[in-house]
């Protein structure tokens, strides 16, 4: 078992490499596997490109090569993350607005495990803040297993989901009880980009060679929204982008919200719903999370809505990616090949998504709808304590 420490300083990792392979050789199984959006522009730098290249067709290429079956993008779960928690966001808002004093404000993004782990050990109290929406990686496990392998006719046993993240987190976050069915667990492993890097080596595949390939379907499609997710900023933003058009009712002419990206450690901003002046954070650093929650936990700081990421940069500095020794140039030259990826995007808005659409109708019915809540939604623990805190 190969252990490295964790950049966040909370986690080690654990090699899934074996386990994937041994899957992919196994006749029984069905092996999904999704990508993570930070993924395709940094996974280039491991084969000599320019750090920011987007690799995406190639990456697609080579895991379509190693015998995956389905290669699908974790964009399209960061999609339907978007509704889920836009849904609640506004849910929060107009409680608030109507004067019930009960609600919770500001709702905390809760896709980065990392940070999760941190609020559960360091602010227990505080636990009508996150969204209860899952991570887009669990999202992702949790549909596979279900919507897809129902369409495959195929039991959740015989799939296997891998998940290619960024991400060091990410391989603890997949083995916490609450993501498992009767012991089986809704995203089985996570290899890094450096650990994919390897993988690709190591299969001797020619990965300058690729011909590139596009994501299968249904869940390869995505929206830009999806894509930004990958840099500080990109959450809230791809969840302002849904959230505004729900609460005004009124299509965004400019999908760019420039106030809410950069890489300052802590930014704040407001962005106008139509007359309703709405409060944002934004902390990357688990040093500066701390500081923006303190903030709030005092309350100094009045927001609606907040999105902490541990990593510097977010999930582009994520402890799995090729090393940047520090080097903020190359954080800067994945962040802006995300927005590039997005502002390529025909889609650009996580509600336009048209397989998210088809989701929810054949489906989950409706985003917060009660099979939504069984497999989007989580609850959080108090790990000061080692005591469950269950949402409601
Ligand atoms: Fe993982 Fe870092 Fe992204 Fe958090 S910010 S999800 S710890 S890569």
């Amino acid at each position: 078992q190969c252990v490295a420490v964790c950049p966040t300083a909370a986690l080690t990792e654990v090699d899934h490499t074996n386990l994937v392979i041994r899957a992919l050789a196994d006749p029984t199984k069905t092996v999904v596997v999704q990508t993570a959006p930070a993924v395709r522009v940094a996974l280039g730098e491991e084969f000599g490109y320019e750090p920011g290249t987007i690799v995406t067709g190639k990456m697609t290429a080579a895991l379509k090569d190693m015998g995956f079956d389905y290669v699908f993008d974790t964009d399209f779960a960061a999609d339907l993350t978007i509704m889920e928690e836009a849904t609640e966001l506004l849910d929060r808002l107009t409680r608030y607005i109507n004067g019930d004093t009960t609600v919770k404000l500001p709702l905390l993004t809760s896709c980065c495990p990392a940070c999760v782990n941190f609020f559960e050990h360091q602010f227990p109290e505080m636990k009508d803040i996150p969204s209860t929406a899952r991570s887009p990686q669990q999202m992702f496990g949790a549909i596979a297993k279900t919507y897809f392998a129902d369409k495959l006719g195929i039991k959740r046993e015989n799939m296997v989901v891998v998940s290619i993240m960024p991400c060091l987190a990410k391989k603890y976050e997949c083995s916490r009880d609450e993501f498992k069915t009767n012991g089986n667990p809704d995203v089985d492993y996570v290899l890094s980009t450096r650990e994919l890097s390897r993988l690709i080596k190591q299969a001797s595949i020619d990965f300058d060679s690729l011909i590139p390939l596009e994501f299968d379907h249904p869940m390869g499609e995505s929206s830009g929204a999806g894509v930004i997710f990958g840099t500080t900023g990109g959450v809230i933003e791809a969840a302002v982008r849904t959230a505004y058009e729900t609460f005004t009712k009124q299509k965004l002419d400019k999908v760019d919200f420039k106030q809410l990206r950069g890489m300052d450690w802590i930014r704040e901003s407001t962005i106008d719903f139509n007359g309703t002046p709405i409060k944002i954070g934004i902390a990357h650093g688990l040093g500066n999370a701390r500081k923006l929650l303190q903030e709030i936990r005092e309350g100094k700081s009045q927001y609606h809505a907040i999105e902490i990421m541990a990593c510097p940069g977010g999930c582009i500095g994520g402890g799995g990616q090729p090393l940047h020794h520090g080097d903020s140039n190359i954080l800067l030259a994945r962040q802006k090949a995300l927005y590039a990826a997005d502002k390529a995007k025909v889609i650009r808005k996580s509600h336009e998504n048209p397989s998210i659409q088809k989701l929810y109708t054949e489906f989950l019915e409706r985003p917060m709808s009660e099979k939504a809540h069984q497999l989007l939604h989580t609850h959080y623990f108090d790990r000061s304590t080692h005591v469950e805190i269950t949402k409601d």
